[in-house]
């Protein structure tokens, strides 16, 4: 029989590392299964992620986390999708938002029903069936009804918050559920002769032996790429940029408003996200194409108030490992991959792999099923993400810069070129199972970056069309009705308890 496991190691303190910690802490019982990160202060985070995706809640609701004392701590706000600004061409916006377009009726797809009716000249715009759009428009907020079919059931919703502060209010949890602290720099890490993970040494000497090893130290992948050797799998010729200028700016005229900006620019794109008590910006590039100084004077001209710190640059590389779990050690965060901030999936992935782990905690180091198990979920989910952010960039009418015709001339992965040949086809949003992003999120994206089918699912015609043109009005007035009736979103989270 192997041996219990007894003792994690997390090495790296980030959003991810302490993410993992507490998570670890609160299913597990730390008299048994000791867990220690290690993380130093002098190399820091980098901890720029501050928008995040509705799965979250879930993650907070499995630690136990109040949301008004979280938001309070994190100086957080809601988010309910994204407003994506010159991205088909100049001049255009559309919204991607969290929750549903309108209802499914039985087996017919509500895309079904819309598509013919919007071929037909019948239809209102996709937004006008979408109760987080509506109400994002009119920077209401509110959670979704628990009771009742109506509109209001169907809000989906996520936060803007401080990720530096998130993980320090992460690490006050899990050290009260016994995670050991370790402050200090690994500076070697020591392989068993089986090619496992023995060890780490810190700068000033000390030893740190575990049974099972979580990677969070952030691009240098200290243990999954250094020592372990999986190699990055580059997907730059997909997802060119590789370089973020950000900066914290003073709220604007705009204010808090309950959704992430994303603005297309010439080489690339830009942030907005508003925090209780300032706005997160910044500039996302290629440096092929941009170079850092024109990136950070760009992003300096258009920010809404007094920028609060010096622009800081990020560099980075779209990818992911080859593999993601090696012997006795998995990694999360930055050192298992990156994909641009566009879709705010990082965290997601960090809560993905985590979520995963816990229902595959390693027996004895790990059984080679369970990590190859492990390996191929969490590859689908960084692919299908990956394909999504694609199409973003991809289905554009924008031919004005070198970086966008590049961008839409671009050879697609294979599953993404099948997904859009079905959907021109035929208007159906092909999904992969379990894959992260819904049909409303597809359809969001592909119909507001100008991607529309050239004929409608047959299955639209299983209801009249006198009868689906009645119930999609219904849907579009019920929706328009409901936004109008929620709170404003500051008065919101002042009521909520959630304002500082
Ligand atoms: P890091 O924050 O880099 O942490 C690494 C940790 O490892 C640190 O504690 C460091 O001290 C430690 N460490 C490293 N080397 C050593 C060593 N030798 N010894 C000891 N300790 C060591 N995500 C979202 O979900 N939403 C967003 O809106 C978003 N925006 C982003 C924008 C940009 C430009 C970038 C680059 C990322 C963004 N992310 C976003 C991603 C998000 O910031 C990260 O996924 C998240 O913070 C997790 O980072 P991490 O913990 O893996 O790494």
């Amino acid at each position: 029989m192997s041996a219990p496991l007894s003792h994690i190691a997390i090495i790296g303190g980030g959003t991810a590392g302490w993410m993992a910690a507490a998570a670890l802490a609160r299913v597990l019982d730390t008299k048994a299964i000791a867990i220690t990160l290690v993380e130093s202060e002098a190399i820091g985070t980098v901890g720029v992620g501050e928008a995040t995706i509705p799965p979250i809640q879930a993650f907070n609701a499995l630690l136990g986390i109040d949301e008004a004392e979280f938001l309070r701590a994190t100086k957080g706000t809601y988010k309910l999708g994204i407003e994506f600004v010159d991205w088909r061409a100049h001049g255009t916006r559309y919204f991607h938002p969290f929750g549903t377009h309108g209802v499914d009726f039985g087996a017919i797809p509500f895309e079904a029903l819309w598509q013919r009716a919007r071929m037909a000249g019948a239809a209102a715009p996709l937004e006008a069936y979408s109760i987080c759009a509506e109400a994002a428009r009119l920077g209401r907020f509110q959670r979704p009804a628990t009771t009742g079919n109506n509109p209001l059931a169907h809000i989906g919703y996520a936060y803007h918050f401080d990720a530096a502060l998130y993980a320090g209010f992460l690490r006050a949890r899990a050290e009260q559920w016994g995670v050991r602290r370790q402050e200090g720099r690994v500076t070697s890490v020591e392989r068993a002769s089986d090619g496992a993970i023995a060890g780490v040494v810190l700068e000033d000497g000390a030893r740190i032996a575990a049974d099972f090893y979580i990677d969070c130290s952030g691009f240098r992948a200290l243990l999954l790429g250094e020592a372990l050797g999986i190699p990055f799998e580059d997907w730059g010729r997909w997802l060119p940029n590789d370089r973020a200028v950000a900066v914290p700016c003073a709220l604007g005229l705009e204010g808090r408003t309950p959704f992430t900006r994303s603005t297309a620019r010439g080489a690339g794109w830009q942030w907005r996200i508003p925090l209780q008590h300032r706005v997160g910006n910044g500039l996302v590039y290629a440096s092929a194409q941009c170079s850092d100084e024109d990136a950070q004077a760009l992003l300096l001209s258009t920010l809404e108030g007094e920028p609060l710190a010096e622009p800081r640059v990020l560099r980075f590389r779209a990818g992911r490992r080859a593999r993601f779990w090696e012997r006795n050690c998995v990694a999360l965060g930055l050192s298992s991959g990156f994909l641009e901030p566009l879709e705010s999936t990082s965290i997601h992935l960090v809560q993905a792999g985590i979520a995963r782990l816990l229902e595959m905690l390693p027996v004895g180091g790990g059984t080679p099923a369970d990590i190859r198990r492990y390996n191929r979920l969490m590859a689908t989910e960084f692919e299908t993400i990956r394909d999504f952010l694609i199409l973003h960039f991809h289905a554009t009418a924008r031919d004005d810069t070198d970086y966008w015709r590049q961008l839409r001339t671009m050879e697609l992965p294979d599953t993404l070129a099948d997904r859009l040949a079905i959907y021109r086809a035929s208007g159906r949003l092909y999904r992969e199972a379990d894959e992260l992003f819904s049909k409303t999120s597809w359809l969001a994206v592909l119909h507001g970056q100008g991607v529309d089918p050239i004929g409608y699912d047959p299955i639209a015609d299983g209801m009249a069309r006198d009868e689906a043109r009645t119930r999609l009005a219904r849907i579009a007035e019920v929706t328009a009705l409901a936004a109008s009736r929620i709170p404003a979103h500051d008065a919101f989270l002042r009521e909520s308890g959630a304002m500082v």
